[in-house]
């Protein structure tokens, strides 16, 4: 989402006349985009912060940005701790950049944090890079208010853009060569044009091109309806992988969460999209170390992990966030057994991936060549329509081809492979 947001700033910023520079000394303005979700994410950015502070002192004109959710959450403390912050700028306030901006090279601080019940952007053109895959925030906010997530208060309330722009908006990047889109929300399954839910919205943005591959996140499990299942089993290029957080698989933990689902309705899902989608992937995200949390919660979170086999999970220690509804329970489960927990947690992971992964190898793979691997430029890395990440040696084809592969080994993470002499596209895949 920050990805999505940073694209946008540089579109409101690029029509202004402001150009991005590789180079972050040659930079008059530098802008970090923040999340809060978690303490550790905020931690991130005040290292980053004191890493500036010698190019500020060197470059005295450079001004220096905090955006999103941090920037919403802290506000104008972020001038006064800091004393290097020279603009405090919130998620629905990035038209005024540009006025904040001549305010601060004019020596006068500026701080924005208005949220608003309207602001999607919808008609501010994001400035991307070339590439394979793309971002495209379809709503923004969310009216949820699971109890842990400081969501709700720093993106403000939920609103969706209109079908018609963002399916120009596909149309236009499928021009340039993307591949490959991925909508985002905090709940996709809530966003509204009109009459239109988001199975319309993906059925539309299906059709735009049948080579395009379409994904989307995040969905929740309580409002995830049978027409976005059947949306998604209908069409090839919708990919057949589905991000669905569970955060805990103890129902007692789970009403404190304000999840408005139980275990049984969540594995009830799981077993109607695995029906509906053969071959379906499944991720999800973990919380560890809820307040009141007890040994017997957790086995209830092992237990349903174990139960539902995911191909892969995002775990997280619970870290307490003001405002929220939790905050006000108390941060009880000490900090070692929140670690501990977590930590059962991602080995019974990483034991499920590697079994899942493992009985892949022998299987063809029609991957998406994205670009060269971390390790190695010989090597390329593609992704399965279900997400998997697939390693092969590559020096014939380009980014953004679909190449078939014959899976030779895998690991929990990722599969290896070598390409089959043919390319395909993906709808003869
Ligand atoms: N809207 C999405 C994503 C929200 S943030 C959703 O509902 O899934 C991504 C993940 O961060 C959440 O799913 C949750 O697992 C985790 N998270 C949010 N707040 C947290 C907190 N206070 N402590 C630990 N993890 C948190
Ligand atoms: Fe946060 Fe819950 Fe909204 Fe996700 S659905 S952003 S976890 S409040």
């Amino acid at each position: 989402m920050n990805l999505a947001d940073s694209e946008i700033v540089s579109g409101i910023l690029d029509r202004e006349g402001y150009r991005i520079c590789t180079d972050i000394r040659e930079a008059d303005a530098v802008f970090l985009n923040t999340c809060a979700v978690r303490d550790n994410a905020e931690q991130r950015i005040y290292g980053r912060l004191a890493n500036l502070k010698p190019l500020k002192s060197e470059r005295s004109h450079m001004i220096v940005g905090i955006l999103g959710c941090m920037a919403e959450r802290l506000r104008k403390s972020l001038i006064e701790d800091q004393n290097l912050v020279d603009i405090v700028c919130g998620p629905d306030e990035y038209r005024n950049l540009p006025m904040l901006i001549d305010d601060a090279f004019d020596g006068e601080k500026g701080v924005r944090v208005q949220l608003s019940r309207v602001e999607t952007y919808d008609d501010i053109t994001p400035l991307r890079t070339e590439g394979i895959s793309a971002w495209i925030a379809v709503m923004r906010g969310c009216d949820k208010f699971c109890t842990f997530c400081v969501v709700p208060f720093t993106r403000g309330r939920e609103r969706s853009r209109g079908i018609r722009n963002i399916v120009h908006e596909i149309e236009r990047l499928v021009g340039r060569g993307f591949r490959e889109v991925t909508l985002l929300g905090q709940n996709v399954n809530s966003y509204r044009d009109g009459d239109h839910d988001f199975a319309d919205l993906l059925r539309e943005v299906a059709a735009v091109d049948p080579s395009l591959r379409v994904r989307f996140t995040t969905s929740h499990p309580q409002d995830m309806s049978d027409k976005l299942i059947e949306t998604v089993a209908a069409h090839d290029n919708i990919c057949k992988y589905i991000h669905l957080p569970v955060q805990s698989g103890s129902d007692r933990i789970l009403e404190l969460m304000n999840r408005t689902y139980t275990a049984d309705h969540y594995l009830g899902l799981v077993e109607k999209i695995r029906r509906a989608i053969p071959g379906v992937a499944l991720s999800t995200d973990v919380i560890a170390g809820f307040p009141t949390e007890t040994e017997e919660d957790h086995r209830m979170t092992l237990e349903l992990m174990d139960r539902v086999k995911f191909d892969g999970a995002f775990m997280f220690k619970y870290s307490p966030r003001e405002n929220t509804r939790a905050y006000k329970m108390g941060d009880d489960v000490p900090d070692d057994i929140k670690g501990r927990r977590l930590q059962e947690i991602i080995n019974m992971q990483r034991d499920i991936s590697y079994q899942i992964n493992r009985k892949l190898i022998g299987s063809m793979q029609t991957i998406l060549l994205e670009g060269p691997s971390k390790r190695s430029e010989k090597e390329w890395m593609g992704r399965t329509d279900t997400n998997k990440t697939v390693i092969i040696a590559n020096d014939e084809y380009a980014a953004g081809e679909y190449v078939r592969v014959h899976v030779t080994s895998a690991t929990s993470a990722t599969l290896f492979g070598t390409a089959a002499p043919i390319t395909e596209s993906l709808s003869a895949a």
